[in-house]
Formats: C-alpha cells, structure tokens, sequence
C-alpha cells in the first residue's frame, strides 16, 4: 500500500493550503512503518470550515434542494463508495490495525449500507404532511434540516461512525463539518474527495483532523447547530454540558460494557464463534463488544474452559494476513491501558485462565496484547464494570435467570448484549429485560435499518433508520388561515 500524504485540508469542499504547520503521521501499529499523513488542522480552520457551512447552508444550496435532488446526489457518492469499499477497508486496517478479515467484512462494507438505508429511508421520508388539527384546519408539518453539524468520530469504527452522521445529516439537508481522530484521518479524506465527484455542492462538507482541543472548540463554536458525537463516555459527558450551555442539539455514542448470557441451554459450540465476533472484533476494540460473559453456575466450569481454549487458539498477528484473527491496538497508549487493566484483574484476585502480561517475542514491534480471560470474576471489581477496549473478557458466574439479568443490568452503561440459549423465545423475552439499545439472540447483529444507541452511560440518540435520520430535523408547524 502506498504512502498517503495529504498537504491540504478539505474545507468546504475544496482542499485549502492548511493554516497551521503542524503534521500528524500515521504508523502502522502493527510494525510501525509510515502509512500516511495530513496536516493538523487549527482552530481557523475549524473558524473558516465552519463559516462555509453555515454559508452553504444558509443559502440553501444543499439545505432547500429538493430532496430527490439531494438523494441523487448520495446515489453517485453510494456509487463511488462502493467501488472503493475494498480499498478503504484496506486503508482501516493500515491506519488502525483491525485484521483484514473483519475490515473487508465490515470496515468496507458498512459505510455502503448505511448509506444505501439511510438513502431508502430518506426516499420514504414525508418531508411535509398536511395534518388533521384539532382546530379542524389542516396543519403543515415539516421535517427541516437542523443547521450545521460538527461530527466527531474516533479511530476504532472511522469510517463506520462518519457515515452514521454524514449519511442522515445530508439526506435532511445539513452541512457538515466533520473530525476524524488523530490516528485515523486518511480514510476520511479519501472519503472527502469522493463527496466532490458525487457533487455535493461547496461548503457542505469539510473533514478536519486533529485532537480533543480541536474537537473542544468545533462543540463550542457558535456556528453549530448540533454535535454527533462517537467516543468515549468521559468525552460525551463534556460534550453534552457544552451543548447544554448552548442549547445546541446533541446524540451521543458512547461506551458500553454489554453481557453475552449464556443460558443452561446453551450449544457452546455455537457459542465460541460467536463470541469471536460478538467480543473480540476489531481485537476488543468495538464499542458493542460484549466483555462480560455470564454463565451458569451449573456449567460454569464448561464455559470458562471452551471460552478459554477458543481464546488461547486465536491467531495473533499481521492484520493483513487473512488468517489473523486479532491485530495489534490502535496505539501504545491503548496498549499500556489495556495491560494496565490486566494487572488490575490480578490485583482484584480474578483468575488468569489465559492471556496476561508477558510480551510476544515472536512479532514486529507494534501494540500487541494478549488474548486474555479472566475467571471467578465478580460484578464489582473494576474489570467487570470499566471499558477495557481490547481483547480482554471476563466470566462472572450466575444462579438462575433472574440472577444472569440483574447482573447484565448492574452496569453504568447500556449499550449492547446477548443471550445465548436453544429457545429463540426464551432469548427475545431474556432481550425485553435488559436496559441496552441493542441485543441479539444467539448472535450479535447491527441492522443499519434499526436503531443503534444506547442507554444510561452509553449515550443519547439513536443512529440508523428513520430515528436516526430524525436526529438531523427540526420539526416545524404551519398553521393555515383561519377557515371563514
Ligand atoms: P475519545 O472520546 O478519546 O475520542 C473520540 C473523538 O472525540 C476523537 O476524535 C477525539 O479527538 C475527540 N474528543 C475527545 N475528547 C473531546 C472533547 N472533550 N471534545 C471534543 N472532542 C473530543 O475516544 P476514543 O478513545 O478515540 O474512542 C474509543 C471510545 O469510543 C470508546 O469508549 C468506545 O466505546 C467509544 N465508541 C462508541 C461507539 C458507539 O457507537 N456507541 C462506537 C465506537 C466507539
């Protein structure tokens, strides 16, 4: 793969000379070799990206398009993205390291198919109703973009998190100003280059990269309407009382903690793979990954051994080689925080099964962890309740049904979760008790047209289908004459 190096920033919809001259490089972290860079962007930047926006927007170049003319425009951005799905799949897995097997199966083809819903959604969008008011006077109710919008995403899902914003946001008509995360901005600017030959008008987008600081002032900046933001749950907590203060609209993904429960029913060889995807994805590095694994006392035994034997099985290593089943971390500083978890674990006295400390020999010398599982774990000590990020699950024994759902509730977060059994309905009814935005039954499955989000700690909002597409309006009411 070759190098990418971007010397300019795309300011609304054209790449612009940086004002700044500070660079931010990408390495792989898997061997540490260059994999591109961009400029960092300023707080003018952000000051002129916003203000092309909110030009944009207030002349309705984009914001008072008709809206089967704004969904054409998205059919040739679906068009140009799914031709490059591969190659930003690709792109992913240099800038961040998930293993090639999951960014071809997801990192490239997810962004397509929320794209493609969202476009099948805004089609059977009502942008005006006429409705029946008590008054007896047809009432005019309009679905209108909400203004300008600063989309913040982080580096685990990048490309996945853009989309979740950058899709309904254009439907509706907004204009946005989007910020990748320092380690991952290369595949929003491919992505960037793509919105011009689809020809979304000028001003509507812009894809700045930078840190926190930068994010901080894009949230404050008086010329956004709403923050969409995807991070962690200390970030969102910020986020939101700046929105506060503002009164600026606000969704939130955040974190989570979720449960896999796994029933006295339950076939652990369905099980094991499962969790694979369910818990390990992206090597732990997925907000949905269901870290807390909660089994029967009766077969408690049974499950820590086929959890473990799958766990110390798993190939870890080149994230481009197609067998490789966990990657190295984003970056030391994930690295260092997910061993430091590990010690944590042994510090609280939970039991090592597999995994731990001890550092590969055998691999180049990027941010590898172990795949590590940790037994005789109780809901209260600080690996069962904290966001670990990496590929570091725990098994916390249960004594019946109602047991296993007060333990997957008895969490700060709600985000995701599933239960494992040979009685689909047994599942659904397990899924209507637990206080997450999603959960699956014998699988862990996102569905672009159904709700994503959390509860509690976990966020505010929904993405994907029609209520994420809603997060993007302000509803308006007209009321007619009154009749003589
Ligand atoms: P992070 O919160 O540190 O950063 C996320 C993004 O926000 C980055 O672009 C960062 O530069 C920016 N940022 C950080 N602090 C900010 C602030 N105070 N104001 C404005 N912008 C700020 O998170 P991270 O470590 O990059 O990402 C991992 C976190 O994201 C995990 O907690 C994970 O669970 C969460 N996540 C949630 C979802 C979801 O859909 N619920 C999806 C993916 C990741």
């Amino acid at each position: 793969m070759h190098v990418h190096v971007y010397d300019k920033l795309f300011i609304g919809g054209q790449w612009c000379a940086p004002s700044g001259t500070d660079v931010i490089e990408v390495r792989s972290p898997y061997d540490l070799k260059p994999v591109g860079s961009v400029p960092q962007a300023t707080n003018a930047d952000v000051d002129a990206a916003v203000s092309a926006a909110r030009s944009a927007f207030d002349s309705g170049v984009w914001s008072q398009m008709p809206a089967a003319d704004r969904i054409a425009a998205l059919e040739r951005l679906l068009g140009l993205l799914t031709a490059r799905s591969d190659e930003l799949a690709d792109l992913q897995t240099a800038e961040m390291g998930a293993p090639t097997s999951f960014s071809r199966a997801v990192y490239g083809p997810a962004p397509v198919g929320v794209l493609a819903a969202t476009i099948a959604t805004a089609k059977s969008t009502e942008w005006e109703e006429r409705r029946p008011g008590i008054s007896g006077l047809d009432i005019v109710v309009r679905r209108e973009p909400v203004g300008v919008v600063g989309a913040i995403v982080p580096w685990n899902s990048p490309l996945f998190s853009l989309m979740g914003k950058l899709a309904p946001a254009l439907a509706a008509g907004c204009s946005v100003v989007a910020k990748p995360s320092p380690e991952t901005p290369l595949d929003a600017n491919v992505f960037a280059e793509l919105t011009v030959e689809a020809g979304i008008p000028e001003g509507v987008i812009s894809v700045l990269p930078g840190g926190r600081d930068l994010g901080r002032h894009l949230v404050g900046h008086p010329g956004i309407d709403k923050v969409a933001f995807t991070g962690s749950t200390a970030a969102g907590r910020e986020i939101a009382a700046t929105c506060g203060q503002h009164l600026k609209r606000v969704s939130l993904e955040l974190g989570g903690k979720s449960a896999a429960i796994i029933l006295d029913d339950a076939d652990l060889d369905l099980v094991t793979p499962g969790l694979k995807f369910g818990s390990l994805a992206n090597s732990g590095q997925a907000c949905i990954a269901q870290t807390r694994i909660l089994a029967p006392r009766s077969r408690y035994d049974e499950v820590v051994d086929a959890i473990g034997t799958m766990m110390a099985g798993l190939v870890v290593g080149d994230p481009f080689d197609p067998a490789t089943e966990v990657g190295p971390l984003v970056s030391q500083r994930q690295q260092e925080r997910v061993k430091s978890y590990i010690q944590v674990g042994i510090d609280e006295g939970a039991r090592l099964v597999t995994g731990g400390l001890d550092p590969y020999s055998d691999k180049p010398a990027g941010w590898f962890v172990r795949p590590t599982l940790f037994a005789d774990v109780d809901n209260s000590m600080r690996i069962a309740r904290e966001e670990i990020f990496g590929p570091v699950l725990v098994v916390i024994p249960y004594e019946d049904e109602a047991d296993a759902v007060r333990i997957a509730n008895d969490s700060d977060y709600g985000l995701a979760g599933s239960v494992w059994t040979s009685d689909a309905e047994r599942g659904i009814d397990i899924g209507r008790r637990i206080r997450t935005g999603t959960f699956g039954v014998n699988h862990y499955l996102m569905d672009f047209n159904a709700p994503f989000g959390g509860m509690k700690a976990s966020g505010l909002g929904r993405e994907m289908g029609p209520e994420g597409l809603s997060e993007y309006f302000e509803y308006k009411s007209i009321t007619p004459p009154p009749t003589a």
